[in-house]
């Protein structure tokens, strides 16, 4: 595999052995990347993410480059997305890029001399952490097929839902989309067949075997990407939650995700909920992003 660039490249099988993998590296420590460069070039905020990778690359031996504000390197003079990307692949071994724009993993690969992995490209796909989402999924319900899975928040927007919808649509399982109408989104929702749509988180509480809670994404929701202005020209506020009270409701072995970071949407008293597992996902990236490394860069099967 030389790029990984959205969650449709991989089939079944593969998923399997990544999971796999990453069951293998929570356990076991190796050096394989001894004489290996991670380059790790973000455009956007990021905290776990970013830090995963480097944590990932430097267990597994690699040098790490990290980049988080490319105001300090040349894009700030002018020079372009293309070039910038041609001269740290002469550097590294590998790229794991995150890009505000849709469509930004694919043009970085298209001009890279080493592996792309896309750590986010805007609105598009966040495939790295579909997978570690599934790993997670995966090691707290032992199975995928059967399960009913509940998405609530900004369906339209949410990278993290794109991707993980997509991986989850290999197996058989129901999707629920739930969230406030302006923020759904009818094209996306029409892809999977087996799934509903709900204003309320009310229609599946008691249902779902996993509820996939997102934060608003604010930074999308500007005039110039459809979204509405309230009547004083301020970006709408949305303030869907999943309370107490509504934990009560959930099934006894429903697990709560989020792909973090949380905003009002998950309160922190709902932490020591045993059924919470956000940050048993953040754990589980590292093991899986290591896993990923090691199969971007050839070394898989050591
Ligand atoms: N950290 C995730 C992302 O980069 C989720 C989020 O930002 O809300 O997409």
């Amino acid at each position: 595999m030389k790029n990984i660039i959205n969650v449709g490249q991989f089939s079944k099988e593969e998923l399997l052995q990544i999971c796999d993998a990453a069951d293998y590296y929570k356990t076991h420590q190796s050096k394989v990347l001894i004489d290996k460069t991670v380059t790790c070039l973000f455009y956007q905020p990021s905290t776990r993410t970013f830090v995963s990778f480097i944590a990932a690359a430097q267990n597994l031996g690699a040098n790490v480059i990290p980049i988080q504000g490319v105001e300090y390197s040349s894009v700030a003079k002018g020079e372009s997305f293309e070039d910038t990307i041609k001269t740290l692949s002469l550097y590294s071994d590998c790229i794991v890029l995150r890009h505000p724009e849709v469509g930004a993993a694919q043009r970085a690969a298209e001009v890279s001399e080493v592996p792309i992995i896309n750590a986010g490209d805007g609105i598009g796909e966040h495939p790295t952490q579909a997978l570690l989402d599934l790993y997670t999924i995966r090691t707290e319900k032992k199975q995928i097929d059967g399960l009913h899975v509940a998405f609530v928040g900004d369906i339209k927007h949410s990278r993290t839902i794109h991707s993980l919808a997509k991986v989850l649509s290999l197996y058989d399982v129901k999707m629920s989309f739930v969230g406030p109408e302006e923020l759904s989104c009818e094209k996306f929702m029409s892809e999977f067949p087996n799934s509903e749509y709900h204003e309320d988180i009310g229609a599946v509480i008691d249902k779902a075997d996993v509820i996939y809670m997102t934060r608003v994404q604010k930074e999308y929701h500007e005039p110039n990407v459809g979204m509405k202005l309230d009547t004083f020209g301020r970006t709408k506020t949305y303030d869907y939650k999943i309370t107490k009270e509504l934990m009560v409701k959930a099934k006894s072995n429903m697990i709560l995700m989020h792909p973090l970071p949380r905003l009002q949407e998950i309160p922190v008293e709902l932490d020591k909920d045993p059924r919470s597992v956000y940050f048993k996902q953040v754990k589980n990236g590292l093991f899986v992003r290591e896993a990923l490394l090691l199969k971007v860069l050839g070394k898989d099967d050591e």
